[in-house]
């Protein structure tokens, strides 16, 4: 039977284990494991992030089962790829089961696999790496930087080498990546980029949106994302051959000629009609979304400014952030560690998360990386974490956790 790494936040070494996270704090209600829709709960707690549900989901949902259209044929898949590739600024979009699988997915149709390299940050979500390990190949990290949080793009060519095959830059949080000088970089080599797009459905990026950016992307359509699905994936690009493989290699890789005949060892990652139907209503949506969650961050950064050592989230002034989670960082001067913060919010029944603990301090990563340090994903680490983000936040609840992080504060400025 498989056994877990044993590795522990004391074993990372005096000077690292100190950053790790301490144990989520419990909310003053806690919130029940499966949900009960008793709005006296829910109502008393503001959770980090849930789905807005507000347009044609259940009409939608409703026309696949009148139609008995439940699986993975059926309208809505089609629609729901060309209309969301469409918003990407791209041809083609491949819907499949969730993010992961959209990037392992873009990596087994490249060939990618043992002996290869792929260069993605230190800081982002284990989906990302676990989808290179999946093909065999190694991952290779670099270090964010302090600006944009994101994969720093000019410690990128040191880490080339001739093995190098794919680069997976991740919108962190969703502030695109610089991605002008990357792509310059990797055409000059011949390596193909697959944006992590996870977070950054409708981000922009001088003026273009993300998905476009690289070569292909993967997008995620989990409950707490831009938009969703309840659970989905797709990959967006312009590689008309790309799109095809993919879309073969998601459903068994079924020969087109004789259906019982495999030339690929492919996967069932398949999304259903009725998670696309959910897919169609929510991209409807979608620019309402993101124009609420940049008033909803604009509306936070306004009232955090003025807190000592609250580090508001960044935003280039050559992108559009969506800001997927709004994001802040701890600083010594506010005279609590982000550990003490997020205990006191979670008294006053305020649910937040801890930023990404980097790869290289994953206990099931910790040996591949060994000695290897990424001080800017350890400081993003150490400080930052994200308060309640959903797209249907009210500026009330905005004004309320804000108090909430003056009084904590005033607390320790006695
Ligand atoms: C959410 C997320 C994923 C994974 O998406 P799933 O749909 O949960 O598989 C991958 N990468 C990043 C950066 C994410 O935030």
């Amino acid at each position: 039977m498989l056994k877990p790494s044993n590795i522990t936040p004391d074993d990372l070494g005096e000077d690292v284990k100190n950053i790790i996270p301490g144990k989520d704090p419990e909310l003053s209600i806690s919130l029940p494991r499966i949900p009960v829709l008793e709005t006296d709960i829910t109502s008393k707690i503001i959770p980090v992030c849930e789905p807005t549900l507000g347009g044609n989901e259940k009409k939608y949902v409703n026309d696949c089962l009148d139609s008995n259209w439940i699986s993975s044929a059926g309208k809505y898949i089609p629609v729901f790829e060309e209309k969301f590739a469409a918003e990407c600024g791209c041809k083609y979009g491949v819907a499949c089961c969730n993010g992961t699988v959209a990037m392992h997915l873009g990596l087994a149709a490249l060939g990618i696999g043992p002996g290869d390299e792929v260069i993605l940050p230190a800081f982002t979500m284990i989906a990302t790496i676990n989808a290179v390990t999946y093909t065999g190949a190694t991952p290779v990290l670099v270090d964010a930087e302090p600006r944009s949080w994101n994969m720093d793009v000019n410690q990128v060519a040191d880490k080339i080498t001739p093995q190098t095959k794919v680069i997976i830059p991740v919108h962190i949080y969703g502030h695109p990546v610089d991605m002008d000088p990357l792509m310059a970089l990797a055409d000059q080599n011949g390596i193909f980029v697959m944006e992590d797009a996870a977070e950054a459905h409708g981000a922009e990026y001088k003026g273009r949106r993300a998905g476009s950016l690289g070569h292909a992307a993967g997008f995620s359509f989990y409950a707490n994302k831009i938009i969703t699905t309840g659970e989905g994936g797709m990959i967006t690009t312009n590689d008309a051959e790309l799109a095809d493989l993919t879309r073969n290699l998601r459903d068994h890789a079924f020969s087109t000629e004789r259906h019982f005949w495999h030339q690929f060892i492919g996967f069932n990652y398949r999304m259903t009609n009725l998670q696309a139907a959910v897919g169609v209503a929510q991209t409807e949506q979608l620019a309402n979304f993101v124009a609420r969650r940049r008033q909803n961050a604009a509306l936070y950064t306004s009232l955090l400014k003025a807190i000592p050592g609250i580090v508001t989230p960044p935003e280039a002034e050559y992108v559009k952030n969506v800001f997927w989670m709004y994001s802040i960082l701890v600083e010594d001067e506010f005279g609590m560690t982000r550990d003490q913060l997020r205990g006191f919010l979670a008294k006053h029944g305020i649910e937040t998360r801890t930023f990404f603990i980097p790869m290289h301090l994953q206990p099931i990563y910790y040996d591949q990386f060994k000695g290897q340090r990424y001080p800017v994903a350890e400081m993003l680490c150490e400080r930052g974490f994200y308060l309640p983000s959903s797209s249907s936040l009210t500026s009330e609840q905005i004004r309320h956790v804000v108090n909430m992080v003056e009084r904590a504060y005033n607390e320790t400025h006695r």
